[in-house]
């Protein structure tokens, strides 16, 4: 076991036996980025700690700053960054290595940072008596510390002179200075490889080995190195030096390498590097052939490094400044946006001015395009988050000039949120974004919100509309709740109605009967504008507010006199129609597996493989099927372009593991039973019951020949004797997004914020397939032979099904509950369930897997009372209880 290494920033980073390699972003090191030394050498310290910040965001856990430039008053430089650093907690949150070859430089450092920072290096090349006063100090300052592979002859540059460095200043280290083991890191001198120079060559697979005989030889140490020198030799070509680093960093890593310095966020993945590329560079970084470094080079030359430069075309910058915000609004560009406000701040009298005269000018453009069907719901959030950094920008002037005016020229105030028990808030979050574009002030509660906050706020904040969102069912009876609540209490501002589940009949039916104020439902987030501007202007409001109301009134009649939905047999007549499954001569297959598996920190590149890309683009209201809709003659620009930002985005989840996949998959010995319910068993005795699933069953009447049917018809009845099996699994892939959600909403980018949470989404669904397919393939395995392609997946071409408890065929969230616990979720993928049955984290997918060759899909559709009477007998439910969450499906 290894000794803990404790480091911290604002948080604590522990490195220990079950640490994935450690990123020590390297970009903040003038000797290393000629970017980062003009910035320092000009002063612009503001664009240097956003380097700083990008490193962190790109999944850097510690950053290295080094300022020694011959130029540089470096020890000055040093102090001034990391007193900058301490200010801003989404950098600081991280740990600092102090990088310099000047000891004063380093020790000035020490004494700016708070939290355990590392000290990049110290050596003997100076002698023993310095290289231990310098531990002694660094011990002193409560640092870990960088040993380099250095002695008084020089840097050791063979296996045999890394190791005996290393071991030299080991046994010094901890047995004469009482230097705790587990706060030494090695570096054993990454050079650069394929230079030309035969003695070069081996220089990665000394590096190599040297870390593995650290990791063996000398007991807690850690291993770091300077990643970026490897590739030396291919300056000017990014993608083969990320390649590179990639498969070094395989190898290393494997043999025992704890950390690396190097440009996070542009780390590649080693199966994602083309073969031939990967062949050529494993050559050269293992050393494997004579001309392996010739070969890379020539390769090399075919590989375009990176695409091409795009010349961005600046002529819009020559305009005046009203015209350069509007520009930047439409175009949703935030470079030059600050500077742009800076300068309008400074032109007009009042700050607040420039918010109602150019920043809304240009969102009114916006707004003006995006009603005209010339803009698209992707490019809006762009804007809004050109708007969102302009306005932060000005909020502290207003906030200066606020107690001398106090006015609030928002156009109305609205109280928005995700009812309690209901998780999903994508299409608020949008909604959200496109008010306030259009100046409207919202203040958003959340996720999860209990009526009483959501009435409390808006009483406290005198808002002018509540808007609820909701996507699961029981959301619904959630929202004739508020309703309920918002007469007892004497509301009378506008109730707005959203969400995935929602529709008008249901809000003229279920909801407004509840609530004599204006209750309407919202069909997408691009006509919420439309309606909230009705709703507040003086001219307009009375006659919206009665034609909505009228027209829910007729709904309702349409509703009341379709009758529910048509006759129904009664639940005897409905059983007695069910399918009739020929069990005699068919023989279930019989898995090869029985029991639960867990899978932990599933590999994201593999689930990203199995993505439905269209539903990814119905949540930017862009309607078209993948990959054609990136060709539409209409929404092609804007889907092509959200689409690239997805992938890049994609790109950095799975290379910084910004998500954690988990799932739990579960087969099991099952028969029905009272000819709906499914029995679920511990194993082959069927003895012991680990779960009863009960189903609901169409009643609606139908022609002879269509069975009424009820997802219990596709498991063999306990009395038939015929061994059958169902499967169920739990899979997420949105473990560890709360924080870069914060991240990126802290830093006013919605855009990025629901593009993550759409691709997490995306990546759950995708994980569901994906382990539906292993399922049928191995764990199961009656589709040992099934070879599908992923459009073949997405239409469903596969034998079986996997119905999801909320859905069509089992509408009943409450069975949920009971799935749970038989795959132990929580436990096993880290999943819970809020009091509505919705799942967290929020992107996850659970439900049962079907065999049967028959099995499709269907909705239950409305059922009558003797149905819920006799459901509710055999889940041990009260009436009342079960009519609450089957509410969506009760026919009375
Ligand atoms: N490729 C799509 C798949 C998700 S929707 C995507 O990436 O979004 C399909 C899933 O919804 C099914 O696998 C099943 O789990 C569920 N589902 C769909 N219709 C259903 C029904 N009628 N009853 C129960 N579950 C259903």
């Amino acid at each position: 076991m290894l000794q803990t290494l404790k480091l911290s920033g604002l948080e604590p980073l522990v490195i220990d036996d079950n640490s994935l390699f450690v990123n020590v972003g390297e970009r903040t090191n003038v000797t290393g980025s000629k970017a980062f030394a003009r910035l320092i050498l000009s002063e612009n310290y503001t664009e240097a700690l956003a380097v700083a910040r990008q490193q962190v965001e790109n999944g850097a856990q510690i950053i290295d700053v080094n300022m020694d430039e011959a130029m540089l008053d470096s020890k000055a430089a040093m102090v001034k960054f990391l007193n900058l650093i301490a200010s801003e907690p989404d950098i600081s949150r991280v740990p600092v290595m102090i990088d310099s070859s000047k000891w004063d430089v380093i020790e000035a450092g020490l004494k700016c940072v708070q939290g355990k920072c590392v000290v990049n290096s110290i050596s003997m090349k100076e002698g023993v008596p310095e290289f231990k006063r310098q531990a002694k100090l660094v011990r002193r300052y409560g640092a870990a510390v960088i040993v380099m592979a250095f002695d008084e002859k020089g840097q050791a540059d063979t296996f045999a002179r890394k190791t005996e460095i290393c071991k030299r200043s080991y046994d010094i280290l901890v047995n004469e200075v009482g230097f705790p083991p587990e706060d030494i890191i090695f570096d054993p001198n990454i050079f650069a490889i394929a230079t030309g120079i035969e003695e070069h060559n081996n220089y990665a697979v000394d590096f190599i080995n040297a870390t593995r005989w650290i990791k063996d030889h000398l007991p807690h140490a850690k291993i770091s190195g300077g990643v970026s020198n490897v590739s030396f030799s291919f300056r000017g070509n990014d993608a083969v030096r990320e390649a590179i680093h990639t498969v070094f960093l395989y190898h290393a890593v494997k043999a025992g390498m704890t950390m690396g310095i190097v440009n996070a966020g542009q780390l590649g993945v080693y199966d994602e590097i083309t073969p031939e590329l990967r062949e050529r560079v494993e050559d050269v970084v293992l050393n494997r052939r004579p001309d392996s470094g010739e070969r890379l080079v020539s390769f090399a030359e075919n590989i375009k490094s990176g695409g091409k430069v795009q010349v961005e075309d600046l002529a819009w910058r020559a305009e005046p400044v009203e015209a350069r915000i509007t520009h930047a609004l439409v175009r949703g560009n935030t470079t030059y946006i600050i500077e742009d406000t800076e300068e309008a701040r400074q032109k007009f009298p009042r700050p607040i001015e420039v918010i109602e005269g150019p920043l809304m000018a240009g969102m009114n453009v916006v707004g003006d395009l995006f009603g005209a069907g010339k803009m698209f719901l992707p490019q809006v959030v762009k804007s809004a988050r050109v708007m969102k950094q302009a306005v932060a920008h000005l909020i502290p002037y207003i906030e200066k000039e606020k107690a001398r005016s106090g006015d609030n020229k928002a156009k109305g105030k609205i109280v928005m949120a995700t009812v309690k028990g209901d998780v999903h808030d994508i299409g608020k979050n949008i909604v959200g974004v496109v008010l306030q574009c259009n100046n409207y002030e919202v203040i958003d509660l959340g996720v999860m919100t209990p009526c009483a906050k959501i009435l409390e706020v808006a009483k406290r904040e005198k808002a002018d509309i509540i808007g609820l969102s909701g996507l699961i069912t029981p959301s619904l009876e959630e929202m004739a709740f508020v309703a309920q609540e918002m007469e007892r209490e004497g509301f009378t501002i506008p109730l707005l109605i959203g969400g995935a589940t929602t529709s008008r009949t249901h809000t003229a039916v279920k909801i407004e009967p509840h609530y004599s104020g204006p209750t309407i439902w919202v069909t997408d987030a691009s006509r919420a504008v439309g309606v909230c501007s009705n709703l507040l202007s003086d001219s307009l409001r009375n006659d919206y507010v009665a034609g909505i109301k009228a027209d829910y009134i007729k709904t309702r009649d349409l509703h009341a006199n379709k009758k529910g939905q048509g006759p129904r047999y009664s639940l005897a007549d409905a059983r007695a129609h069910g399918l009739k499954t020929d069990w005699k001569n068919y023989a279930p297959p019989k898995p090869n597996f029985i029991g639960v598996k867990s899978f932990n920190n599933y590999s994201l590149a593999e689930i990203a493989e199995h993505i439905d890309w269209t539903p990814f683009f119905q949540t930017w209201e862009l309607a078209g099927r993948y990959p054609a809709i990136l060709k539409d003659e209409v929404v092609g620009e804007a889907a092509t372009n959200v689409f690239k930002d997805a992938q890049a985005m994609l790109h950095n989840i799975i290379k910084n593991q910004w998500l954690t996949a988990s799932a739990v998959i579960g087969i099991f010995p099952a028969n029905s039973v009272n000819s709906d319910d499914i029995e679920i068993y511990a194993d082959e005795t069927r003895s012991k019951k680990l779960m009863t699933w009960h189903n609901l069953r169409q009643q609606m009447v139908k022609p002879l020949d269509k069975p009424n049917m009820c997802l219990g018809d596709y498991i063999a009845p306990k009395d038939s004797d015929v061994k059958d099996y169902l499967g169920a699994f739990a899979v997420t892939t949105g473990t560890g997004i709360d924080a870069r959600v914060k991240a990126f909403e802290d830093a006013h980018d919605d855009y990025n914020s629901i593009m993550l949470k759409a691709l997490a989404d995306r990546l759950a669904e995708a994980f569901a397939e994906l382990m539906h397919k292993r399922v049928r393939r191995e764990f199961w395995g009656y589709a040992a032979d099934e070879k599908l392609s992923n459009d073949e997946l997405i239409n469903e071409k596969y034998r079986g099904i996997r119905p999801a408890p909320g859905y069509p065929a089992c509408p009943d969230h409450t069975e949920k509950a009971a799935l749970f616990e038989l795959l132990n979720a929580p436990q096993n993928a880290g999943m819970i369930l809020t009091e509505s049955f919705a799942m967290l984290p929020t992107a996850s997918v659970s439900g049962f897997y079907f065999s049967h060759p028959e099995a499709h899909y269907f909705a239950t559709g409305k059922i009558d009372k003797d149905q819920v009477e006799d459901c509710a007998k055999r889940k041990g439910m009260d009436m009342k209880t079960i009519e609450r969450w089957l509410a969506p499906v009760v026919n009375y």
